[in-house]
């Protein structure tokens, strides 16, 4: 059984996320959306509360596949092994996320070998879409309404006070 691991901050989630999810819940039997609950990156969203959206923004997907949402903290390897997930999804944007990306990967196949990893990109419209731009635009009152699902939407507004 191909078990793959599609780790993040999700702070909130995207749709740039989702269509990753999407696409990476074809190429799996059972995808596990992992997050990183690490409090250096000082979030907005606290990990239950981030838990709570991915688990219904996946829910209102039109595609239905096999999947669970999880959170973590410490290395990300020794997650993936305990999870027995074979497959690492990661997304990637544009240039700017490679530098990171290939560092992480290559750090990764040192620190597990057993585990690959798959780049997966998301339709050009969510190219730019990120969760930071997301809390960015929400923080001034803009309308993130085509960048994240309703619910999340919302609970941005919330958080902004709007
Ligand atoms: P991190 O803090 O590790 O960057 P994120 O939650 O921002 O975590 O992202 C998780 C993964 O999803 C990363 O691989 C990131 O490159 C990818 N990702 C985020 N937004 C998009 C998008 N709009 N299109 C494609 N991949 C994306």
């Amino acid at each position: 059984m191909r078990v793959g691991v599609y780790p993040g901050t999700f702070d909130p989630v995207t749709w740039g996320h989702l269509d990753i999810i999407q696409r990476a819940g074809r190429l799996v039997d059972h995808l596990i959306v992992s997050i990183a609950d690490n409090p250096k990156k000082n979030p907005l969203f606290t990990v239950e509360q981030r838990v709570e959206l991915l688990q219904k923004s996946i829910a209102g997907l039109n595609e239905s596949f096999s999947w669970s949402v999880l959170s973590f903290s410490g290395l990300l390897v020794d997650h993936a092994h305990e999870i027995k997930a074979n497959v690492m999804i990661r997304g990637l944007r544009a240039v700017s996320d490679f530098d990171y990306e290939f560092q992480i990967t290559n750090a990764n196949y040192c620190l597990a070998d057993d585990l690959e990893t798959i780049f997966l990109m998301a339709r050009d419209k969510y190219h730019f879409v990120s969760s930071s731009l997301v809390k960015e635009i929400a923080s001034f009152k803009g309308d993130v309404g085509k960048f994240v699902p309703d619910g999340v939407a919302q609970e941005l507004m919330k958080k902004f006070n709007i």
